[in-house]
């Protein structure tokens, strides 16, 4: 392929960047979208391009799960078998997909229409078990009245897609009442610029840019007790104030779009429904650490969420509010949105800047912290999309309105994403200090069914387990953590008393060895033995001793490594095997799942 025609778009493309590796992953998202896939002879035009080595380039292409080496089919069909998909009925989706292509994951039928891959989370899991055909969300692929059938799935997924009459747009849960994230949530088809302004959107950052310092920005934040909500929960203005203030250097605001934690589906919405309010929330927090320049790392799964967030930066370019002296203020802000290639562990802040820097996304260790040395070695800030969209509230409303709907050490609200077996999946705005039992039982309408609840994940695949008579607990940080779990990413997993907690660990397992960078052996290796060791129970063939050896196993992972990874992989381990170790015993002792499952079914 000559590619020549696609010069004039890359060098377009290099120019955003303040440095050139910095558009790796652009380009190479350029030639798959014109050819299909990454040819080595894309991977020696991309190195030319960016003056990289060829065998670099083609590192950064093996590591992320997006980028394909060879043609796929005309369409691909990515298949989520992740924990809360698998507790929908992934597992019967994905055989009977199987059974009816007569593909394996990772074929494509004979006429080259259709590619099928299984997949780890696509955090659409309000509308689990689902699938990715092409850049569109379909779910619940179910019988239920709101779901999609198999035959509605594979005729659109076998033909022109662009030619069927059934559009298979979800139906999807969400609050819109508010008070802080939701007042523009459940508008399917967003809320843009003007609507935005008409609802006073925009006035909080009118208000810092006139009239507030940086400083009394940082405060007024801190003082709102804002937390940051892509899962460490550590204080919004404290982070923004170590960003050191006579640095030569660019300062960088980043935002963490690579939304990625099982469970989660929260930045999502925000990004497709209300972009503007992430775009008030960037512009402020840029003015008050002093940033010109903002890149916006968006998970590559997600298309339109990027598509309709880059519709509302070029709406704001052209009504002032992006771009130099916004509204006269004299203070500037360019934001380049970038496009992540399929790797849970760039939802790190350290592996994130890294991928955004061109490379593999490996974690660093930490210090020094990005605030002092981040993205290009320069002051960075990194925060997700969540806490961002918070900020104009509290600059509108004032620091002490947003802490007080909170508790004494968290501010506001959050979006809660509750899946798994409750009656009703969505996306719940909610006071920080909301319990877990109301997040089940009156925004998620209970167990579904009737059924008993057995266990709930509160943050992500990432957090502890809790169990039914654990769910009392307020939903912050801290009374989380006193609970001896975490509030993550607010992503609750609900299992009800028909779960196998082996099946329910062993996805845990899977995906956390799917997704190790495999830089540290604890975790590269750790991963790799509790996925092997579990799935062998599971299989009937387990020993007692096997526990032990999880839980040593564990233990040797837990704060031993570059990143907290391999800490999150150990601590589903240690509380599933403590919190239901009776279960465990007896499927090894009779080699049977107890809840009557044969083995080999039980095998996911
Ligand atoms: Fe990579 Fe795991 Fe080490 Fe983190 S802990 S750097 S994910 S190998």
């Amino acid at each position: 392929m000559n590619f020549v025609k696609l010069e004039k778009q890359a060098h377009e493309i290099i120019g955003r960047y303040d440095e050139p590796p910095a558009a790796m992953l652009p380009l190479l998202w350029l030639v798959q979208d014109e050819l299909g896939y990454v040819s080595s002879e894309a991977e020696s035009w991309v190195g030319r391009l960016l003056g990289i080595a060829v065998s670099h380039v083609r590192e950064v292409v093996s590591f992320y799960s997006m980028f394909r080496t060879k043609q796929v089919g005309r369409h691909e069909l990515r298949v989520c078998t992740s924990l809360p998909c698998l507790l929908r009925g992934a597992d019967s989706v994905l055989a009977e997909l199987k059974d009816r292509l007569k593909l394996t994951p990772g074929d494509t039928t004979p006429e080259g229409e259709l590619t099928l891959t299984e997949v780890e989370c696509l955090c659409a899991c309000e509308i689990a078990p689902m699938v990715q055909l092409d850049d569109q969300f379909i779910g619940p692929v179910d019988d239920s009245s709101d779901g999609v059938s198999l035959d509605a799935l594979l005729q659109k997924a076998l033909s022109d897609s662009s030619n069927t009459s059934e559009s298979l747009e979800p139906k999807t849960i969400v609050s819109t009442d508010g008070p802080v994230l939701s007042l523009r949530l459940g508008n399917m088809e967003g809320t843009w610029c003007d609507a935005y302004l008409a609802e006073g959107g925009y006035q909080a950052a009118k208000k810092v840019l006139s009239s507030m310092t940086p400083a009394q920005v940082i405060d007024e934040v801190s003082r709102a007790n804002l937390r940051g909500l892509g899962g460490a929960g550590f204080p919004a203005g404290r982070k923004w104030s170590f960003v050191p203030k006579d640095s030569p250097k660019p300062k960088y605001l980043v935002v963490n779009a690579d939304e990625g934690e099982p469970g989660t589906f929260k930045d999502r919405y925000i990004l497709e429904q209300d972009p503007h309010a992430l775009l008030e929330g960037m512009i402020i927090a840029a003015y008050a650490i002093g940033s010109h320049k903002s890149y916006v790392y968006i998970r590559g799964e997600y298309f339109r969420p990027a598509e309709r967030f880059n519709r509302a930066v070029k709406e704001a370019y052209a009504k002032g509010w992006l771009g130099r002296d916004i509204q006269g203020s004299g203070f500037d802000l360019d934001v380049v949105v970038h496009h992540g290639a399929g790797a849970y562990i760039c939802g790190e802040e350290t592996a994130l800047l890294t991928s955004l820097e061109g490379g593999k996304g490996f974690p660093k260790l930490k210090p020094p912290f990005p605030a002092i040395s981040g993205l290009f070695q320069c002051p960075t800030i990194v925060n997700n999309v969540e806490t961002l969209a918070c900020v104009p509230f509290i600059l509108r409303e004032g620091a002490e309105q947003f802490a007080r709907i909170g508790t004494e050490r968290q501010g506001g609200t959050r979006l809660f994403s509750v899946c798994g077996h409750v009656n009703r999946p969505g996306l719940y705005e909610a006071p920080v200090g909301v319990t877990l039992r109301e997040l089940i039982e009156n925004h998620g309408r209970g167990v579904r069914s009737g059924r008993q609840l057995k266990a709930v994940i509160p943050g992500g695949i990432s957090a502890k387990v809790l169990t039914a008579d654990e769910i009392d607990v307020s939903m912050d940080f801290d009374s989380l953590m006193a609970a001896g779990t975490m509030a993550g990413s607010g992503g609750v997993i609900v299992m009800d008393d028909t779960t196998c907690m082996l099946e329910a660990l062993q996805a845990a397992a899977k995906f956390f060895a799917h997704e190790s960078c495999g830089q540290c052996s604890p975790c590269r290796e750790g991963t790799g033995w509790v996925y092997r060791i579990v799935r062998r129970i599971v299989a009937g063939k387990g020993r007692l001793q096997d526990l032990d050896d999880l839980l040593n196993i564990a233990s040797d992972m837990e704060g031993k490594t570059i990143c907290v990874f391999a800490d999150a992989a150990a601590w589903p381990v240690q509380s599933y095997i403590t919190k239901f170790r009776s279960e465990f015993e007896e499927h090894i002792r009779t080699g049977k799942c107890v809840q009557g499952r044969e083995a080999a079914i039980c095998q996911a």
